[in-house]
């Protein structure tokens, strides 16, 4: 048995729709852009390759949660996102066998801080201070993938204050997520409990004090936020 200096850090967890146990969060990926239409919106060629970038585990918190508008930014930005939850480990998993390792499905969150992104894509800074900030992966319960199946198509929506932002359906998404999870384990050797962010799609904006967001992916749940005073 291991002592340790200090009292452990509490496991980052997200909930599981219909039960009382939870999913314990491993590493969280996030896909930098995976519908045509956000890719065009920001420039970029809807070809590309998917690239990735990270957020710390404890970046989770549950719907329902009331996040305190966070530091550094006056351009904190909505991203609607399927989110895959890793059951199963794999590294270079082929595309065919990807889904196999897919617990299950939520609905997330990629908060972004843009004007740090926009600073940090200008200077070629890493994007961490614009994504991978505290809260920044508010994510819903899960459902498990044998009750749900796989989604490929259905609508994903973001609504502020109830007007409609973001409407879209999976349908859109440039790379599936077989290819996704396939494409990752590539990089990483993909554990239990990994959270995989699959990209938002068009239509994404800014949200202030008091804003709050519902949002929902069809047969997968939905997700509630709002954002409070800064700390
Ligand atoms: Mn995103």
């Amino acid at each position: 048995m291991t002592d340790f200096v200090l009292p452990l850090p509490a496991i980052p967890s997200v909930a599981v729709a219909d039960s009382s146990e939870r999913f314990a969060v491993r590493r969280i990926f996030c896909v930098g852009r995976n519908y045509a239409a956000h890719a065009r919106e920001f420039g970029n060629d809807e070809r590309d390759p998917p690239f990735f970038f990270t957020k710390p585990a404890d970046a989770v918190v549950d719907s329902g949660t009331a996040i305190p508008y966070p530091p550094l930014t006056a351009n904190l930005h909505h991203e609607i996102e399927l989110v895959a939850a890793i059951g199963k480990a794999g590294f270079r998993i082929p595309r065919d066998k990807a889904l196999d390792h897919v617990w299950g499905y939520g609905v997330g969150i990629d908060f972004t801080r843009r004007d740090l992104q926009d600073e940090a894509k200008k200077a070629a800074r890493p994007w961490d201070w614009s994504k991978a900030f505290d809260r920044s992966a508010p994510c819903g319960p899960l459902v498990q993938a044998q009750d749900s199946g796989h989604p490929q198509k259905g609508r994903i929506w973001l609504a502020v204050n109830g007007k409609v932002r973001q409407d879209a359906d999976l349908a859109e998404l440039i790379w599936p997520i077989s290819d996704i999870v396939s494409i990752c384990s590539e990089a990483m050797e993909l554990e239990p409990g990994d959270l995989i962010f699959t990209g938002t799609p068009a239509g994404v904006g800014a949200v202030g004090p008091g804003d709050t967001m519902t949002g929902g992916v069809d047969g997968i749940g939905t997700i509630e936020v709002t954002i409070g005073q800064p700390k």
